[in-house]
């Protein structure tokens, strides 16, 4: 029994106030894979690279103990390249360029291994490969995440919206729930996206921290105030990581530990904005983990006696 990461796997350029990097190792499904790694050892990767993509960066992934016989090399092809710019407000930034390459063609396979997994974790790509994985998946799993941007509400909201359906969680930001419900508050944007299907919505608002709804609850987390936000890209990724992650290695899906998930998934976001890339979620451990759990717990705990 098993988590299953979808996603990109990809080369990124990166400017932030900070500084500027050429291309390097990004990609929705690798932070996630990454950042779930730290609760759970039995990751399975399905995406696709060029041959362009280092092996290097491949023997990482699997000495984290992310499986990668579901990553796809495609000879003579590049790899997905996604450049972005961030200004001073770290929490809005442009994309610069996307070149989908391999993705523009990517039919996943399934090895036969990866086919009893219990949680699924579909990360940032074209819906329609989303859907293919759901249909390629012999068994539902117990618990379907779906993490998705605005790139594909404009390009392929039909596919989007029809996905919605067949999936328990969605991940998105507040400016993409605002594109997706056609509706400014928040509360009535989860009221119309929760209709539109997924049974649980994670709203995430970077430095302000991310809400998680169901049809009846609603649940805060914090961001961590931190000095410096040095690269938010991924954050979103690392968030989706530790969110799954901590319930692949809890198996509890009830709202309380759903809310536990996602103080989980805010630390490990709270990691990956410090440095570029996935520099910092390589390279962790449970001990540090843990230390940012607890400053969380911290951030938020105090004592109130009401007459
Ligand atoms: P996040 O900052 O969490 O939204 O994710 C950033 C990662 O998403 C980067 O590493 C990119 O390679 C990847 N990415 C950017 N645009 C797309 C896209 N349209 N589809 C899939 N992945 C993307």
């Amino acid at each position: 029994m098993s988590l299953l990461v979808i996603g990109t796997v990809a080369f990124d350029a990166i400017e932030t106030p900070f500084g500027k990097t050429d291309k390097i190792v990004g990609g929705a499904a690798t932070f996630i894979g990454l950042s779930a790694s730290y609760f759970t050892h039995d990751i399975n990767l399905v995406s696709v690279v060029g041959d362009d993509f280092p092996s290097d960066a491949i023997e990482m992934m699997k000495n984290r103990g992310i499986n990668t016989e579901g990553l796809q090399i495609k000879q003579g092809e590049k790899t997905f390249f996604w450049s972005g710019k961030y200004h001073n407000d770290m929490n809005s930034r442009d994309t610069l360029e996307t070149q989908l390459n391999v993705l523009a063609t990517f039919d996943p396979t399934i090895p036969e291994k990866y086919q009893d997994c219990e949680f699924l974790m579909l990360g940032n790509l074209a819906p329609s490969v989303q859907h293919q994985v759901l249909d390629r998946l012999k068994n539902r799993p117990k618990l379907v995440v779906l993490d998705t941007m605005n790139f594909w509400m404009d390009i392929a909201l039909p596919e989007l919206t029809s996905l919605l359906k067949r999936v328990d969680v969605l991940t998105i930001n507040d400016e993409e729930a605002r594109q997706l419900s056609g509706e400014y508050s928040l509360v009535k944007a989860s009221q119309k996206i929760l209709a539109m299907g997924p049974k649980y919505l994670i709203i995430k608002k970077g430095e302000h921290g991310a809400l998680l709804f169901n049809k009846d609850q609603v649940f805060f987390a914090p961001a961590l105030p931190l000095e410096d936000v040095f690269d938010p890209t991924g954050a979103g990724d690392s968030f989706a990581g530790g969110f799954i992650g901590y319930i692949a290695s809890t198996k509890d899906i009830s709202f309380d530990n759903l809310k536990r998930a996602v103080i989980f998934g805010s630390a490990m976001a709270s990691f990956s904005v410090e440095k570029f890339g996935t520099e910092r979620i390589q390279n962790l451990n449970s001990k540090e983990v843990d230390a940012r759990v607890k400053q969380f717990i911290d951030l938020v705990q105090f004592d109130i006696s009401l007459v």
